[in-house]
């Protein structure tokens, strides 16, 4: 149902534990650098391979969200070092995929692992092979504060849209919010379904959460560059409308194959050049939106 287009950004975005490994077989991490560049406030990015990584760097120590994969952890702790951290206090995951939760275990040793309950029940499947140290120690429901660094850090959990268990990490004072696989800048959405993702729930989290957020704050992606308020706004504006001209089709009885064959109109075809591309975007939505 997913297609995998190997060459994109978002090629890490691999869901199923098999598939993780596999890449990560692939992949020549050797080759990868991790480069660092500063957000607003406390708060820098990392990238590297897999998904966007956040630090919250300041008198408290270091908070970073997300750890890419696992045979990147050295490199990965040398750029902190290098922007003038110690080894993280706190590790937050966005969610449980592999990209940016595949190296939990080797901060664990200074960290406090912090993700939503969904993120640790399925890091926690053994059909997924992590170790215990991977798992997330603090869980929650709903959201969580830290204090740290002189501001306050809010998590705040987006139900079933990207999986369910997406978390947005919110730097009230640095005016910073990383999105997670919520937000993937220019591409389709990645819909994981088999992780209780979904079209509508997406839509809905994006709705409520730019309610509440400043004009100027800077937005981490999950995946791909830097990004502001006005570009997710965009982003998500053209998922909503792409999505009705599907769940439409829906309503008028057409199959998923007579709306694949149709397609969409040519306006939406440069956001299926990426880690997801038309038919599965389609195939998502489709299916998503006729599973109440
Ligand atoms: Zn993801």
């Amino acid at each position: 149902m997913i297609t995998r287009n190997t060459g994109s950004a978002c090629a890490a975005l691999l869901l199923a534990a098999t598939t993780f490994s596999s890449f990560a077989a692939e992949t020549d991490f050797d080759a990868v650098q991790i480069t660092a560049q500063k957000v607003a406030g406390n708060v820098h990015m990392l990238q590297g391979n897999g998904g966007n990584i956040g630090v919250s760097l300041g008198a408290d120590g270091v908070l970073m969200i997300d750890d890419q994969f696992a045979p990147l952890s050295d490199k990965i702790k040398a750029a902190i070092r290098q922007l003038g951290g110690e080894a993280p206090k706190f590790l937050l995951n966005t969610h449980w995929h592999g990209d940016h939760s595949g190296g939990n275990e080797n901060f664990a040793d200074t960290a406090t692992i912090i993700a939503h309950e969904n993120v640790r029940v399925r890091i926690a499947d053994p059909a997924n092979g992590r170790v215990p140290a991977a798992l997330p120690v603090i869980t929650y429901a709903d959201g969580i504060s830290i204090h740290f660094n002189g501001e306050e850090i809010r998590l705040i959990h987006l139900p079933h849209g990207h999986t369910d268990g997406d978390t947005a990490v919110w730097f009230t004072d640095s005016n910073v919010i990383h999105m997670g696989d919520e937000y993937v800048v220019g591409g389709f959405p990645f819909l994981d379904l088999d992780s209780g993702g979904s079209a509508q729930g997406l839509i809905e989290n994006h709705t409520q959460l730019l309610a509440l957020l400043p004009d100027d704050i800077r937005i981490i992606p999950g995946h791909g560059p830097l990004s502001n308020k006005a570009e997710m706004t965009a982003w998500i504006n053209s998922v909503r409308d792409s999505a009705k001209i599907i769940t439409d089709q829906m309503a008028a009885g057409k199959s998923l194959p007579d709306i694949l064959a149709q397609g969409l109109p040519e306006q939406y075809d440069s956001m299926g050049t990426g880690f997801i591309n038309e038919a599965a975007y389609i195939t998502a939505v489709y299916t998503s939106s006729s599973t109440p």
